[in-house]
C-alpha cells in the first residue's frame, strides 16, 4: 500500500513539475533583469563552487578569482571542447604547451615592448581610471542600441510588411545616430592610428562623455599604458635580466613554429594549438571574470602561404561561430564586429561579440595577422623561419591567420546563458544554470530516496557501474526536493533517484534538468540515456 501510495504521488509530481516548467518558461524572460543579472551570476559562482575571490580570507585580490570544484570541471570541459575541435577534428592542427617566461627578446621581435599600450585616462573627481577607447567604445554601442530599440518598435508595429533595411536607410532618427556613429568612428580610427592622445581626449571631451559610475567630466590627458608584467629572473638584478609574463600565448607558438613543422612533418596548410595563462596589466579589470590580469587562452594559429589569407581568414569565421554555435546558446547571442583600429600585426581581425550581463562585448578574436610575428622574429633571431615547399621549390615566411579566445570569457558567457530563475506553478523559485550539457561539471547526480532499506547500497552500485562514463555526484541528504534545486544550481543535466521498488524491478526515476520531466527506466539503459545527451562527441559531431 505504502508502495503504490508513494508510486502515485511520484506520477503526480512529476506531472506538477512539467506544467510549473511551462509555466515557469514564460516568466523567465519577464524574471530576468540584465542590470543585476551579473551580481546574481557572481554570488552564484560563490555559493556553489565556481568562482572564489582570490586569497579572500585576506580581503581578496583586485580582480583576481579562483575556480573552485564545480568550476575548475567546467573550465576543464570547455579545454576539452575546444582542444579536440581544433585538433582531433583537423588532422593539420597540432597541439603545444610552452612555457610562459619566454626569452625578453621575443617580446621586441612582437612589437609588444613597444606597442602593447592601452590609452587611459583618469577622473579627477572620482579618481577612477578609464580605458579612452573603451569609453568612446561603449558611447558608440549607445548609439546602435537606440538605433535596435527604433528598429524593434516599428517591427512590432509594421508585422511581416517591415522591412527592416529600408527602414535604416530611411528613418531619420536611424539616420541621424548612424551618421554620428560614422563620424565617432572614423574620428576615434584617425586618433588612435596615429597614437593621437590629445585627439582622443578632444573627441571625449566633444562628446561630453562622463564617468559611467559618477557622471562626472572632469579628465585629466589622455597617456599610454603598458600591459606587460616585468619581473627578473634570478638573482641578478637590471634591465639583462628583465623578463614577461606572457601577455598572450600565441608567441609560444611562434618560436617553435619550425620545431613543430619540421619534428611533425607539417605541410602548409597548418595549425598550432595552445591554452595557457596570459598575463596583463589591465588598466580596469572589473566585469568579474571578463577582464582579468591573469587569464587563460585557447589560441590557434594557422600557417598559410601568402596570398590565400582572405579565404583561410573566412574559414576560421565560419568555423568559429559554428563552434560557438553547436552548444546551442542561442544564435541571436552573437555578433562579429570588425576592428576599427588593427593592431600592429594585423591586415583584418574581427572579434565574435556575446551578449554578456553587460552587453555585447568580445569573446573571441580573429585576426590576419600576416608575416608579422614570423619575419620579425627572423629579423630579432637571425634564425630562418621560413618554409620550403617541396612541389614548387619555393622558400617564403608563411601568413597566419589566428584564432583568440580568453577562457574566463568563455566561461563567463556559458553562465550568461545558463543562468536562469524560475518562478514555478507553486510559487517556489528554482535557479537552474542550463549549462550545454557535454560541458556541465557533473553530468549525474545519483540519490537514494531515503538514506537506509538498502537503498544507499543500490545507490552506490549504480554510481559503480557509471563512474567510468561520468562525472557523479551521490548525495543521500535533505528531502528529495531539496536535493533536485541542488542539482539544478550546479546544473547537472540528469537526476537519478533510487526508491524501494528499484530494489524489486531494477528500475530508477530519472530527471532531466530543463524540462523536470521524470521517467521510470531500467538501470541498464541510464547509462545510454544520459550519453545520448552529455557527450563530448555528440556535440563535437555537430561540426563534422
Ligand atoms: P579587449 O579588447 O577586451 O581588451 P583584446 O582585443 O585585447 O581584448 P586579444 O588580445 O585579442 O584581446 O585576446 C584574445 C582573447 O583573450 C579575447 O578575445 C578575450 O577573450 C581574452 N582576453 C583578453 N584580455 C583578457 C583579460 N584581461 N581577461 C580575460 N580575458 C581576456
Amino acid at each position: 500500500m505504502a508502495l503504490a501510495k508513494r508510486q502515485t504521488k511520484w506520477g503526480h509530481k512529476g506531472l506538477l513539475e512539467v506544467r510549473a516548467f511551462l509555466f515557469a518558461y514564460y516568466l523567465r524572460a519577464a524574471m530576468q533583469n540584465s542590470d543585476d543579472k551579473l551580481k546574481k551570476i557572481i554570488s552564484h559562482c560563490k555559493e556553489y563552487g565556481y568562482v572564489f575571490p582570490s586569497s579572500e580570507i585576506y580581503d581578496g585580490l583586485s580582480a583576481t578569482y579562483d575556480y573552485g570544484q564545480y568550476g575548475s570541471e567546467l573550465k576543464n570541459n570547455i579545454k576539452e571542447y575546444w582542444w579536440k575541435a581544433m585538433t582531433r577534428l583537423h588532422e593539420n592542427i597540432v597541439g603545444i604547451d610552452a612555457a610562459i617566461f619566454m626569452h625578453p627578446t621575443t617580446w621586441k621581435a612582437s612589437g609588444h615592448v613597444d606597442a602593447f599600450n592601452d590609452p587611459l585616462i583618469d577622473n579627477k573627481d572620482s579618481k577612477k581610471r578609464y580605458r579612452a577607447d573603451v569609453l568612446l567604445e561603449d558611447y558608440i554601442k549607445k548609439l546602435e542600441a537606440k538605433n535596435d530599440k527604433e528598429v524593434e518598435k516599428a517591427k512590432n508595429k509594421f508585422g511581416d510588411a517591415f522591412n527592416e533595411e529600408q527602414f535604416r536607410a530611411t528613418n531619420p532618427n536611424v539616420l541621424r545616430n548612424q551618421e554620428k556613429i560614422n563620424t565617432v568612428e572614423s574620428r576615434m580610427k584617425a586618433a588612435l592610428e596615429a597614437s593621437d592622445l590629445v585627439g582622443l581626449k578632444e573627441l571625449i571631451e566633444d562628446l561630453e562623455i562622463a564617468d559611467p559610475e559618477t557622471g562626472s567630466r572632469n579628465w585629466t590627458e589622455v597617456r599610454q599604458f603598458n600591459l606587460m608584467f616585468s619581473t627578473e629572473l634570478g638573482s641578478v638584478a637590471g634591465d639583462a635580466a628583465t623578463i614577461y609574463l606572457r601577455p598572450e600565448t600565441a608567441q609560444g607558438i611562434f618560436v617553435n613554429f619550425l620545431n613543430v613543422q619540421k619534428s611533425g612533418r607539417m605541410k602548409i596548410p597548418f595549425g598550432i594549438a595552445q591554452i595557457g595563462k596570459a598575463f596583463r596589466n589591465e588598466i580596469i579589470a572589473r566585469q568579474f571574470i571578463f577582464r582579468m590580469r591573469e587569464f587563460e587562452q585557447m589560441e590557434m594559429q594557422f600557417f598559410i602561404k601568402p596570398g590565400t589569407d582572405g579565404e583561410w581568414y573566412n574559414y576560421w569565421k565560419d568555423a568559429r561561430i559554428n563552434w560557438h554555435k553547436a552548444l546551442g546558446m542561442g544564435t541571436e547571442n552573437y555578433k562579429f564586429h570588425d576592428h576599427l583600429k588593427l593592431a600592429h600585426y594585423a591586415n583584418a581581425a574581427c572579434d565574435i561579440e556575446f551578449n554578456f550581463p553587460m552587453g555585447f562585448k568580445e569573446l573571441e578574436g580573429i585576426h590576419s595577422r600576416t608575416d608579422f610575428d614570423l619575419g620579425n622574429h627572423e629579423k630579432f633571431s637571425g634564425k630562418k623561419l621560413r618554409y620550403h615547399e617541396t612541389e614548387s621549390g619555393e622558400s617564403y615566411v608563411p601568413y597566419v591567420i589566428e584564432t583568440s579566445i580568453g577562457l574566463d570569457r568563455m566561461f563567463l558567457a556559458t553562465l550568461t546563458y545558463a543562468y536562469t530563475e524560475e518562478t514555478l506553478e507553486d510559487g517556489s523559485e528554482r535557479v537552474v544554470l542550463r549549462i550545454p550539457p557535454a560541458l556541465a561539471p557533473v553530468k549525474v547526480a545519483v540519490l537514494p530516496l531515503l538514506n537506509k532499506d538498502g537503498l544507499p547500497e543500490k545507490a552506490r552500485e549504480i554510481v559503480d557501474q557509471l563512474k567510468l562514463y561520468f562525472n557523479l555526484q551521490y548525495d543521500a541528504k535533505d528531502a528529495i526536493g531539496r536535493r533536485y534545486r541542488r542539482q539544478d544550481a550546479i546544473g547537472t543535466p540528469y537526476c537519478i533517484t533510487i526508491d524501494h521498488d528499484t530494489l524489486n524491478d531494477n528500475c530508477v526515476t530519472i530527471r532531466e534538468r530543463d524540462s523536470m520531466q521524470q521517467e521510470r527506466v531500467s538501470i541498464d539503459r541510464v547509462r545510454e540515456i544520459v550519453e545520448a545527451k552529455v557527450s563530448m562527441n555528440v556535440l563535437l559531431g555537430k561540426l563534422v
